[in-house]
């Protein structure tokens, strides 16, 4: 029997002395021009995607980060979501749970086509809308892409991997100067913002160059097993709009409306809505 370890490593990591193992039934292995993909079928987590050994997503645990990068942000904007920007994101998942909310159009811009080939080969419940025609996948630099586009987009969410490598960009101030610009007027840009415990310094950069850019930055967490510490968080910006004024009776009927098209989800609901922005002391205290 084989077995996986991610060690806990690259820029700004806090446990380097820490990893992850999980036993392994099968592995494969894919080179690409950008780094190393790795399919793995785990015995515990289902089928695992590792990319330049840091693990991206799992069949069993997938739901709480595409459900918690998306959702939190698409109730915040109460008018109808006509256009998105999804930046990374190859796996699928975060266009999957963004077509729930009936968009016009998603630009997807993944750096790394193989990615988006190799998900829709080997993760099939986590890549199965890609493919649907209302997204249309742009093979690109999304911190090119968003250059000189103007009030394009209604919500921005950036799911791309932890600050080394392609993703380094798409985590400073003129990135977010850039998605702020191409945003429509009460639009709302979302990122994944690291682990506040494991990359506590990163997690803290980030809020600080939004904050230079957007009037209201709202960190948020979500539990995520297979990520460092599993204490995950993403951050949601905006000038006009903040997750946490939105009345609680309005998200309450419009989630509602949203789980007769959809189901239920399995995460994220409008007590988490609120809940997720409660950060703990040892987050925003020097330690
Ligand atoms: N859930 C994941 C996590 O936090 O570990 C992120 C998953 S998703 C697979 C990350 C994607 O971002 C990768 O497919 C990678 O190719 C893509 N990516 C990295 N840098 C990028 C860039 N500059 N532009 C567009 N996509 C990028």
């Amino acid at each position: 029997m084989l077995w996986f370890t991610e060690y806990y490593s690259g820029e700004g990591m806090e446990l380097s002395g820490t990893g992850l193992t999980v036993r392994v039934k099968s592995a494969l292995r894919k080179k690409t021009p950008f780094q190393e993909l790795l399919l793995l079928e785990t015995e515990d987590w289902g089928r695992m995607l590792v990319l330049d050994g840091a693990i991206q997503t799992t069949e069993k645990d997938e739901f709480i980060y595409h459900e918690m990068i998306v959702h939190p942000a698409a109730f915040t904007l109460t008018r109808q979501i006509e256009r998105v920007l999804v930046i990374g994101g190859g796996d699928g998942g975060t266009v999957r749970e963004v077509l729930k909310h009936n968009p016009i159009q998603i630009d997807m811009v993944e750096i790394d086509r193989d990615v988006v080939e190799f998900s829709k080969e080997h993760l099939p419940s986590i890549s199965c809308s890609i493919d649907d025609e209302r997204v249309n996948l742009i093979f690109e630099d999304g911190r090119e892409f968003v250059k000189n586009r103007k009030e394009v987009y209604d919500l921005i969410v950036v799911d791309c991997s932890d600050p080394v490598g392609p993703s380094r960009v798409l985590y400073e101030e003129s990135f977010y100067r850039d998605a702020a610009k191409a945003l429509k007027p009460g639009g709302i840009f979302v990122t994944q913002s690291e682990s506040p415990f494991a990359q506590k310094r990163i997690h803290l950069k980030i809020v600080e160059e939004l904050s230079k850019v957007f009037k209201s930055v709202r960190p948020y967490l979500a539990f995520i097993p297979t990520y460092p510490s599993g204490m995950w968080s993403f951050t949601i910006a905006s000038n006009e709009l903040d997750p946490l004024k939105v009345p609680y009776s309005s998200l309450d009927n419009l989630y509602r409306e949203f789980t007769k098209r959809n189901g239920e989800l399995r995460y994220y609901n409008p007590k988490i809505h609120y809940g997720a922005f409660a950060i703990p002391n040892f987050v925003y205290r020097e330690e």
